[in-house]
């Protein structure tokens, strides 16, 4: 009898062990995609449960529906079109005055290069519709009346233009944030790995089977290279470029986005890529960096702590922030 009891003991602790150490459920991946925000959004999410997996993905997404409602120039209803048919002033959702104060302050820092005041620069163009056209200077000068880093003024959730006829157009912004606040759902659930993607505006939650995750950056003039790839783990990776949206007359590109000072297609750049720790500030700071190109560009987004630039110059020339060198990779 004495010698069985810690023999018992040994198979009991054998047992536990196994049972202990045994390999856990492999992660499984879930990829969905749905068209929202005037693109295509593609969540991956990893996790030992499909149907939590489910779940969460959905949520994420109705989450980005819900901004994208916000949001939008194209319902009357949204607290961006209440905004620009205001006279004087609208009470706008707390997620909407966020992302207003963001844009207000990387207006501010980069000398009016975002401008959350070009609703009617952008109509002119029309660049995203059947019939884009080429706008008269005259025309311009009239839109960008009244524009500039101080057109709005924020207070707690109260809006304030300061003219009337003053368009906001949160496009810089908006989708960024609508990322961000997917994760921050997914992260509610209890996601610890996952990116979502909408069209180019991406955030990377967690890393990728203990390493970095590697987004490639697309080559701004052969859309089957990449000019680089990036290594980042819970980071927002955002590119602005020229190729995405835009009309050619006369061997001339426009694009979608413009310049404030002249309200023309910005020239300084073929594409700007930030990395940053909110997908929202990465939107903001791409917009911007593009506007200003590779010197002004690379200053601002250094104001701005734990964010990065990659920067392609209208010649195509690359910059970089010093501390993206060693997480870029070269083709
Ligand atoms: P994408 O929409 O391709 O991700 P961006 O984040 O750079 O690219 O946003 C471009 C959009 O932002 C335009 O479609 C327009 O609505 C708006 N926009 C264009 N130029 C500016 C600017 N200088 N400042 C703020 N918003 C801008
Ligand atoms: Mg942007």
């Amino acid at each position: 009898m004495s010698l069985t009891r810690p023999l018992t003991l040994i198979v009991l602790l054998a047992l536990l062990a196994i049972y202990l150490l045994r390999a856990p459920t492999p992660p499984q991946e879930l990829r969905q995609s749905r068209l929202l925000l005037g693109t295509v959004v593609e969540i991956a999410a990893l996790g030992p449960d499909q149907a939590r997996l489910e779940a969460a993905v959905n949520n994420a997404f109705a989450e980005i529906a819900r901004i994208e409602a916000l949001m939008t120039p194209h319902q009357p209803q949204s607290d961006v079109s209440r905004l620009s048919a205001a006279s004087d002033e609208a009470t706008v959702a707390s997620e909407t005055a966020e992302v207003i104060a963001l844009g207000l302050q990387v207006a501010a820092a980069s000398d009016g290069a975002l401008d959350l005041t070009l609703g009617r620069v952008k109509a002119l163009w029309a660049i995203e519709s059947e019939t884009p056209r080429i706008p008269s200077s005259e025309e311009l000068a009239e839109a960008l009346e009244e524009t500039g880093p101080a057109a709005l003024q924020l207070d707690g959730r109260q809006v304030r233009k300061a003219a009337p006829q003053l368009a906001v157009d949160l496009g810089a912004v908006a989708k960024g944030y609508a990322v961000d606040r997917a994760v921050a759902v997914l992260r509610a659930a209890g996601v610890t790995q996952a990116s979502v993607n909408a069209g180019g505006d991406i955030f990377l939650l967690g890393d990728h089977g203990g390493r970095p995750w590697r987004i490639g950056i697309q080559h701004p003039r052969n859309d089957q290279q990449v000019a680089a790839t990036l290594l980042v783990a819970d980071q927002a990776v955002v590119t602005s470029g020229d190729y995405e949206r835009f009309f050619e007359r006369d061997g001339v590109r426009y694009h979608h986005i413009f310049d404030p000072k002249t309200g023309r297609p910005g020239d300084r750049c073929q594409s700007a890529s930030v990395v940053a720790p909110s997908a929202a500030l990465a939107d903001a700071l791409s917009t911007a960096v593009f506007v200003l190109g590779p010197e002004a560009g690379l200053a601002l987004v250094e104001k701005f702590p734990g964010a990065l630039a990659l920067v392609i110059d209208a010649a195509g020339g690359r910059h970089l922030s010093p501390g993206l060198q060693e997480r870029i990779e070269w083709p």
